[in-house]
């Protein structure tokens, strides 16, 4: 037996379980969850010990995920002894393991790579920042997977399979994924592929723990770029517009073999995505920032958008053979001298190296801040109630109709939820954070609503929940319209089977589903209803 933490002594001695420490897990209050804490580089044999005990399973990855992804009711876990919440052993350096090591026998900090086949075999602890690291230094410097979510950094292998997560691409890890390794109380984890991928994939944990994954990785042009172009949110048409002249550019067919991913439009140039920041997210990061270098930056953008007279900016970003100014002399429309419509005169680039990092970093703070702040309840206020959109909404042509109509959504809902904020002023503060994805190939603005009041107003804090939920409902009822009449689609959201249920639970049913989504959700109530209880119990009853 290896258990490579010794946190267990031989499973003869099944009561070491309760002498694990406590895992260090919240739920969507901040409060701490009752589970303990088990990290080890071989889950599948922990994890056969603590079912065959009569443990319940939760695996937990980087911790990176969106808010309640723990969460579990009390009653869910009545029949266990307690619940074990098993996380991979991760390492600072990956250990590389001879290529064709089976995934089932890859440990969560190996990394194996065979460049017969093009793949690399990843154990669940590791980030995808290493993988491409390794990738780099065994491959090329410009061989990486096509997982690009923009917390790659600190969200684990596992985790991000197990969340189905996409980034700027638009891309789900089972785009270019060849095989996942599921451990779910066998003494082996069961080796999954093809469609069997989805039983592990976007299904949060609730079928077992993914203790390693197989994809296919690419060579890309070499250097990162970015450009920022202040935009105005409330222009809706305009925005369309620009977002489908971006179309072509935007376009990733991943290879079915061979293993050089090359641009739509100039082979050499990739545009991964079009990532949006707003005026008021630069703001709250300056506010907050700690580093110097990084607020002077931010206050650079913001003032982009202020001499343009804008409030939000599109970010997009890539990766291209060329000089940052090539790449936008190559973007401009040589007639208008913009781009899609766009001015380019109060754009910034950004190329590799440390100013993609600083970009990054003003990128996600601040809806790293909307998370943290949506967690944990500021003093002598209560809980704060958080939701957030997440609905990916994919165009199949060059069509500025279904974009533009999908921002006009997005920019009604915002405006009910202004007004909400002034109706209930003084008694609770209604806040609106906006980040994510213009993508036109999966275009997904999340929009998170925070509420928080005094204890005093807890009835007028749940009135007003409610209200923000009914707007949320009507905006999500609204893309699904825009994607049935301009022929667009929605393929449920970055999250997987938890973006599934939050579409059902808006649009009130099952029946009101388009039929993908329809097909989707059968395959996750599948997965789980084949799942044992032991991991099945934390997931939604709609998938029981
Ligand atoms: C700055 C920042 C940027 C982000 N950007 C994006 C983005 O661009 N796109 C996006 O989709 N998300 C994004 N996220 C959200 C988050 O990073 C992703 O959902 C990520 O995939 C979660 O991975 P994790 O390892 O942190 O998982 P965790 O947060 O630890 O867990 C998430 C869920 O998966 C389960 N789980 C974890 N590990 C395993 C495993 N090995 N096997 C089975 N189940 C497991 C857990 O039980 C939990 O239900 C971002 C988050 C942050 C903080």
């Amino acid at each position: 037996m290896r258990l490579s933490v010794g946190l267990l002594p031989p499973p003869s001695i099944m009561s070491a379980f309760d002498s694990l420490p406590k895992a260090e897990l919240a739920d969507d209050g901040g409060r701490p969850l009752e589970a303990q804490l088990l990290v080890t580089a071989d889950p599948a044999l922990s994890i056969a010990q603590a079912v065959a005990s009569g443990y319940a399973v939760m695996p937990a990855g980087g911790l990176t995920s969106a808010i309640g992804a723990f969460a579990y009711s009390k009653d869910s876990v009545g029949e266990f002894k307690g619940v074990i919440a098993v996380r991979p052993k991760q390492a600072p350096e990956p250990e590389l393991a001879p290529p064709g090591t089976p995934l089932e026998g890859l440990k969560t900090h190996q990394i194996a790579i065979d460049p017969a086949t093009a793949t690399v075999s990843a154990g669940a602890g590791l980030t995808f920042s290493q993988v491409n690291a390794v990738l780099g230094h065994v491959v090329g410097p410009a061989a990486r997977v096509l997982v690009d979510l923009t917390s790659i950094g600190s969200a684990m292998v596992g985790g991000v399979v197990a969340s189905g997560s996409m980034g700027p691409l638009r891309l789900r890890p089972s785009a270019s994924l060849q095989g996942v390794a599921l451990a779910a109380g066998g003494s082996e984890s069961e080796i999954l592929t093809g469609d069997e991928i989805f039983r592990a994939e976007g299904m949060q944990g609730w079928t077992g723990l993914v203790t390693a994954a197989r994809l296919r990785y690419f060579e890309t042009p070499l250097n990162e770029f970015g450009l920022v172009l202040p935009v105005q949110s409330g222009d809706t048409d305009a925005l369309g517009d620009f977002l489908a002249y971006l179309f072509p550019w935007t376009r990733v067919e991943v290879p079915e073999s061979g293993s050089t991913l090359v641009g739509s439009v100039d082979e050499a140039t990739i545009v991964n995505g079009v990532e949006l920041v707003t005026r008021a997210s630069l703001e709250q990061f300056i506010a907050h920032a700690g580093d110097d270098s990084l607020k002077a930056k931010a206050q650079n953008l913001l003032q982009s958008c202020d001499y343009a007279g804008a409030d939000w900016l599109a970010c997009i970003t890539g990766w291209s053979d060329h000089a940052v100014d090539d790449v936008l002399a190559m973007l401009l429309d040589e007639e208008t001298e913009t781009i899609g419509g766009v001015m380019i005169d109060f754009g910034v680039g950004f190329s590799s190296g440390s100013e993609m990092d600083a970009f990054r970093a003003i990128r996600e703070g601040a809806p790293d801040l909307a998370r943290t702040r949506a967690r944990v309840a500021p003093p002598g206020l209560l809980k704060p109630w958080t939701t957030s959109s997440d609905v990916n909404l994919i165009c199949p042509e060059k069509d500025t109709t279904p974009l533009a109509n999908a921002l006009a959504s997005y920019q009604t809902y915002r405006e009910a939820i202004a007004a909400l904020a002034a109706e209930f002023q003084g008694k609770v503060d209604v806040e609106m954070s906006v980040y994510g994805h213009l993508n036109p190939h999966g275009l997904d603005p999340h929009h998170r609503a925070i509420l928080m009041a005094k204890p005093e107003n807890k009835d007028d804090l749940a009135q007003a929940a409610a209200l923000v939920g009914e707007h949320k409902k009507s905006l999500m009822r609204d893309l699904l319209r825009v994607a049935k009449g301009f022929g667009a689609s929605i393929n449920g959201g970055e999250k997987g089977a938890p973006s599934l249920v939050d579409l059902l639970r808006a649009l009130g049913g099952e029946a009101a589903l388009p039929d993908n989504l329809k097909a989707d959700l059968a395959r996750a109530r599948s997965a789980v209803q084949k799942a044992p209880r032991a991991f099945s119990f934390r997931a939604p009853k709609e998938l029981l």
